[in-house]
């Protein structure tokens, strides 16, 4: 599927959309620039879960997890500039199999080999400054479901 979005507002609109599509576990890979609109993507997505917190790029923590509704969690990675990930692919590893966590990846490049194939991803291009073309790939059956409701 492939989708245009203008502004901040409307990228934070589609994930609240996106993130209320959520009732189980799931694996989301957001692929862009520096700049793209991925924590923003994220922002959006965190409300759709019904998490109140404010998203903050998780660049330095690597991973931050915010509690949500219906017993849900988001679970947000970023290894941007990460040569080595060393225990955090095993937090990672965990997170991907709880049946109740949205894990969300940016720059997960030094980890793809977890990734499970059942995935979402969603890659960002920069058209203008405020536009954006979404890219968004289902891996497998229930990142399938996600992405016939989107
Ligand atoms: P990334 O996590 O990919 O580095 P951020 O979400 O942190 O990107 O930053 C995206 C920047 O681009 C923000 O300053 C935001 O205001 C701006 N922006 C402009 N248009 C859009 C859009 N359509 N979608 C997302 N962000 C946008
Ligand atoms: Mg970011």
């Amino acid at each position: 599927m492939i989708l245009e979005i203008t502004g901040e507002d409307k990228m934070k609109e589609f994930g609240h959309k996106l993130g209320l599509l959520f009732d189980s576990g799931a694996v989301i890979e957001l692929i862009g620039d520096v700049g793209s609109g991925k924590t923003t993507l994220v922002k959006g997505i965190a409300t759709g879960l019904g998490i109140q917190d404010n998203i903050q790029s998780p660049s330095f923590t690597i991973n931050r997890t915010y509690l949500g509704r219906d017993d849900l969690k988001l679970s947000h990675y970023d290894f941007y500039r990460l040569i080595d990930a060393g225990l955090m692919s095993d937090e990672l590893a965990e997170t991907i199999n709880d049946s109740k966590t949205i894990t969300i990846i940016e720059w997960g490049g030094i980890i793809s080999d977890i990734l499970p194939a059942d995935r979402l991803s969603i890659k960002i291009n920069t058209l203008t400054e405020d536009s954006r073309q979404l890219e968004i790939i289902a891996g497998g059956q229930s990142s399938t479901v996600i992405l016939e409701k989107i």
